[in-house]
């Protein structure tokens, strides 16, 4: 199914004086089984342009579109959108409150109006995949850690069967360990479900070895949208609207500078290594 932004604006508190304009011209087109990172710098628009995905945040001027159809339509039910797209928001885990992990997955499918079989299964399923184990399924939310809180909010999701998932900032305040449990995590899940997953940051470092498509907000636009090669190729002016590119890019340039000859488009510590093994060699 296709999500589609055609010339999408959106002011915040609109027709007052104290209008912020958050998005401008934005034109995308989400597709199945994408995987797909956001970046920019904060307040560059990225949490904006998620909420208008599921319909949480009207554009103000603009369409929007899901299966070919006008989600603004007052005949569309913006609740079937929230079945087919669902957004992890940053820090969700402050938006758990059940009394067991178990029932705090089960949560979603409920509203949904699943029988109680179908909602077992679906948790039992989502919390697997968020790679959480049955030993956690009767622990309350509040005596977990910070990434196994996190991943019982994606879960809880996860279980209400998305086509495409949104995690904004899902490593937002975790420790390294953490963070890249999460990711993995985050990965693992992209293989399994085959569904469209859109992966928020303010650090390139963080999606680029994860993603096929990068889009780069910058002020409320879409600066890039191009393969992470693509886009990194433009370190300049990623620099200029305040995004790094990973830092193994700055190293392998700086080695093509210092005459070893190796690839431009290496994005990951395990491909500069055997990328400069190839090169030493040669
Ligand atoms: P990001 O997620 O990239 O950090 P946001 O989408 O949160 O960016 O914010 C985009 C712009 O909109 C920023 O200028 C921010 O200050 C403004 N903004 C965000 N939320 C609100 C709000 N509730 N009311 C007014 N302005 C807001
Ligand atoms: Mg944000």
């Amino acid at each position: 199914m296709i999500l589609e932004f055609e010339n999408v604006e959106y002011t915040y508190e609109s027709g007052t004086a104290m209008g912020v304009k958050a998005l401008s011209d934005i034109n995308l087109k989400v597709s199945d089984d994408e995987f797909i990172g956001v970046i920019g710098a904060t307040g560059s628009g990225k949490s904006t342009l998620m909420q208008h995905m599921n319909g949480l945040l009207k554009a103000t001027s603009g369409r929007i579109t899901f299966d070919g159809k006008n989600i603004y339509d007052r005949d569309f039910s913006l609740k079937t959108l929230r079945n087919h797209v669902g957004l992890v928001f940053q820090y969700p885990e402050h938006q758990l409150f059940e009394m067991t992990v178990f029932d705090d997955v089960c949560f979603g499918p409920k509203n949904q109006g699943l029988d109680e079989e179908e909602r077992k299964k679906r948790a039992v399923e989502a919390l697997k995949l968020a790679g959480l184990g049955e030993e956690y399924y009767d622990v309350s939310p509040f005596d977990l850690s910070g990434g196994q809180k996190r991943r019982v909010a994606i879960a809880g999701v996860l279980a209400m069967s998305p086509d495409i998932l949104i995690l904004d900032e899902p490593a937002a305040g975790l420790d390294p360990a953490g963070k890249r449990e999460i990711f993995d995590n985050i990965r693992n899940l992209k293989k399994e479900r085959k569904i469209t997953v859109i992966l928020v940051s303010h650090s390139m470092e963080d999606v680029a070895e994860y993603v096929d498509r990068l889009i780069v907000m910058d002020n409320g636009r879409i600066a890039y949208d191009d393969t992470p090669v693509n886009v990194f190729r433009n370190v300049r002016e990623l620099e200029e609207i305040g995004l790094a590119a990973p830092e193994i890019s700055y190293i392998m340039q700086d080695l093509r500078q210092a005459g070893l000859n190796v690839a431009q488009d290496i994005m990951t510590v395990d491909e500069a290594a055997d990328e400069i093994y190839r090169a030493l060699k040669s």
